[in-house]
């Protein structure tokens, strides 16, 4: 991975695509958002299926000013910032000028690194890789799961105990492993009903 140039900065993030599309997994399926992807990951998961969002150029730096004119243009209610790993950033500037454009904010991390900004949804989604921190879990909002193997979903019970009581658990199967975990997943979910299962449908449906 390389490392970004400039990590900290209150004007400027390096962007590796933003649209307006359908948020396709976790508790906010189907519905409307503006997408705001950060380049820069160091987690370095081998089944990633953004691994173009790894390294940062400094070209890619956009200004807040020129993000938030994009997401106006949107008429998005929800603005998801994702990644890559968005929370290797200070977010502070960029959730405060989209909170004052009266937008909900939601952020989707792996909790290896410390949240900095405000949030009306946080999803973790932890990675073997780099292991979620117990303050990102804690104020987990959704804890999804990404199910490669029945290991997966022991590390899912352990973590999940470390959540609050309101947080929502899903298991999500890796997209190139999907027929084979399945089975494992709906049983799963069968004996631990606190649990539901998240499905990828932008990739089925083929929409960014
Ligand atoms: S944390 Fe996300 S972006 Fe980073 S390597 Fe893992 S799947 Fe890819």
């Amino acid at each position: 991975m390389i490392k970004p140039k400039i990590i900290n900065t209150s004007t400027h993030y390096p962007i590796m695509e933003h649209f307006y599309s359908l948020q396709g997994e976790g508790v906010f399926a189907g519905q409307a958002a503006y997408f705001i992807r950060l380049a820069g990951c160091d987690v370095g998961c081998s089944w990633c299926d953004v691994k173009e969002s790894w390294n940062v150029d400094e070209s890619q730096y956009l200004d807040i000013d020129y993000l938030l004119s994009e997401v106006n243009r949107s008429k998005a209610s929800i603005v998801v910032i994702t990644g890559g790993e968005p929370a290797m950033y200070d977010l502070s500037p960029l959730t405060l000028a989209l909170k004052n454009e009266n937008r909900r904010i939601h952020i989707e991390t792996s909790g290896a690194y410390a949240l900095s900004g405000s949030f009306d949804w946080t999803c973790v989604s932890p990675k073997r890789f780099k292991e979620p921190l117990e303050s990102a879990l804690k104020v987990a909002d959704e804890l999804k799961m990404i199910v490669v193997n029945k290991q997966d979903l022991k590390w899912a019970i352990e973590l999940s105990e470390k959540c609050s009581d309101t947080c929502q658990f899903l298991l999500q199967p890796e997209w190139d492993k999907a027929e084979k975990v399945f089975p494992i997943i709906t049983d799963f979910i069968k004996e631990n009903q606190d649990w539901k299962l998240s499905l990828q449908l932008h990739k089925y449906l083929d929409i960014p």
